[in-house]
């Protein structure tokens, strides 16, 4: 970035390079957030490429939601690439380097490579294969190319240095076997190249000026500097690397998301409860949260793990002033105002958002019958209890004050019903002074009441620190859904898909693209309201 600043470059063009073997997560956001506003900033370039090297794991489902979710973040990408569209040119590169005494076909498996490759402290040793002649390189890759050999019967690796400090120059493998169906090119290819020798080509092929990447890859980089200047390519990208996103109680890798879904864990890449895209704006995060998350915790060089409660306080921020509030009961009680006229329905008027009175008013119903909270009313109340008990008067919120005058209990004891009076004088707005209650609650008026289901998340993994040799699948949170079927107010009937809401005292809401009906509504809890994060001082 500095070299922007001291004018060593002209111009900028970046990439987000995903490999499409999974949904993107919240790691993957920062990565798009910083590459497409760097580039932004510089007047520069964004190219979406696809790092399709691995036919093995890679789909078009994957494709296409990646796709998705970049454009659900806000970014257009300027050129649409696939690593796999080069796979030609990569293949004329090895041959160069085979060319130059660069590069030999080995024979080694990949259990000798790897034992042969020596350790921090000790040098390499030499392939017995390493010194092959060039003609018989070029035979042996051609024959590889030609399919004459099995998988994992010879690689083509770099002729760098075995007793190199840096374990990545020690003859890394440019190409494998594998004889797999490419979701682009289909069989067309069986030797496909490692990830170490495709992506500083692809940056250089496509003109990438600054090719970013997480920290674990800055050891790569001489390796990255080496390709580039051994193939002879035109453009000559840098590799710079920024700390990866971690968040607290969150697994953010494809692999292990993989995992949680083939295991049935939770129902699929979007599952609200995951960290992936999809799984966020299902739940009801919106792109303005998540991009102001990625701009809160920018770009630093070392890693970190950024707490959950931030991401919760940034989608909080964005809905505060959009979202309406409303009442919705989770866990239905009823209670019968004996002294309110039977067949009465009055309509009261509260403010849609207190926070944003351009947002006007909505009219609630109220009857004679209406729902609270289960647990809002106890026959037994400890200390500073209050909400409803016997005897007990709360404020309704936006409607009357009501006093806890009996129970109603089924034959076996269990308590169906409760009947209260209200006082007329007490009503919301209307100015009483005449005394005072601690406690407001809210309620759902009933014979206009709509069903819904709610489903509310707690993290999917419960250990912040795993200890050593557990896997997450051991820490998998049991209680991570709870499923409850409740009311909510009449004027929220006509609520749509992703429609986001503030229930009184429960948090926000959103309106679940998938299963929710106009005949059977279902609301993600996005969050609840309690806010425990601040933001560092600055
Ligand atoms: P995963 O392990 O989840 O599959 P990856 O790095 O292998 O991650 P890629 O598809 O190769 O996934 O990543 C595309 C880009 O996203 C890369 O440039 C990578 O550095 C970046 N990226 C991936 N995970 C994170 C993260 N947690 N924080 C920031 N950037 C990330
Ligand atoms: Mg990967």
């Amino acid at each position: 970035m500095e070299d922007l600043k001291l004018g060593k470059v002209d111009h900028i063009i970046t990439r987000f390079p995903p490999e499409p073997n999974g949904y993107l997560h919240i790691g993957h956001a920062k990565s798009i957030i910083l590459n497409f506003e760097l580039a932004h900033e510089f007047k520069g370039k964004t190219h979406l490429r696809f790092d399709d090297t691995n036919p093995a794991k890679e789909d078009t489902e994957y494709v296409e939601s990646i796709k998705a979710d970049v454009e659900w973040l806000g970014y257009e990408w300027d050129e649409l690439f696939f690593a796999s569209d080069y796979f030609e040119e990569m293949c004329n590169r090895a041959v160069l380097l085979i060319k130059k005494g660069k590069a030999y076909v080995c024979d080694s498996t990949a259990e000798e490579i790897r034992k042969m490759r020596g350790s921090l402290t000790e040098a390499g040793m030499k392939s017995p294969f390493r010194d092959r002649a060039v003609e018989e390189n070029q035979a042996l890759f051609e024959s590889m190319r030609q399919g004459e050999f099995k998988d994992g019967e010879k690689v083509l690796r770099a002729k760098i240095d075995m007793a190199s400090p840096n374990i990545n120059m020690r003859d890394p493998v440019l190409y494998r076997i594998a004889h797999a169906t490419h979701h682009k090119t289909g069989d067309i290819w069986c030797i496909y190249p490692m990830y170490g020798f495709a992506h500083p080509l692809e940056d250089a092929i496509e003109g990438v000026t600054h090719s970013i990447c997480t920290l674990e890859f800055e050891d790569q980089r001489p390796f990255y500097n080496w390709i580039i200047r051994e193939c002879e390519m035109e453009n000559t990208p840098h590799q710079y690397e920024f700390a990866r996103l971690n968040i607290t109680n969150t697994v953010m890798s494809k692999r292990k998301l993989k995992q949680l879904v083939d295991d049935s864990v939770v129902d699929g890449w979007d599952d609200p409860r995951m960290p992936t895209i999809s799984g966020l704006r299902r739940r009801g995060y919106t792109a303005e949260a998540i991009r102001a998350f990625a701009r809160e915790i920018g770009v630093a060089k070392a890693d970190s793990v950024v707490d959950t409660k931030m991401l919760e306080h940034f989608i909080r921020e964005d809905l505060k002033l959009t979202a309406p509030r409303t009442m919705a009961v989770l866990k239905p009680l009823k209670v019968v105002i004996t002294n309110y006229p039977e067949g009465q329905v009055e309509l009261l008027e509260a403010e849609i958002n207190p926070e944003n009175s351009d947002m006007g008013t909505r009219q609630i119903p109220f009857s004679r019958e209406i729902y609270i909270e289960q647990e809002d009313f106890t026959e037994n109340p400890p200390a500073k209890y209050h909400r409803l008990f016997p005897g007990n008067e709360v404020r309704l919120k936006n409607a009357y004050f009501i006093k806890c005058n009996n129970t109603i209990k089924d034959e076996s004891g269990k308590l169906v019903e409760l009947h209260c009076t209200y006082d007329q004088e007490t009503k919301s707005g209307s100015g009483f002074t005449g005394r005072k209650v601690k406690g407001t609650i809210h309620w759902v008026e009933a014979s206009q009441a709509i069903p819904a289901e709610f489903r509310l998340y707690e993290p999917l993994i419960l250990d912040e620190d795993m200890e050593e040799g557990t896997s997450f699948m051991d820490h998998i949170n049991p209680n991570s859904l709870e499923i409850l079927e409740g009311f909510v107010e009449q004027n929220i009937a006509e609520a749509k898909s992703q429609d986001k809401f503030q229930f009184f005292r429960h948090g926000y809401f959103n309106v679940d693209p998938l299963n929710s009906t106009r005949d059977h509504l279902v609301f993600n809890r996005i969050v609840s309201l309690k806010n425990t994060f601040e933001l560092p001082k600055r």
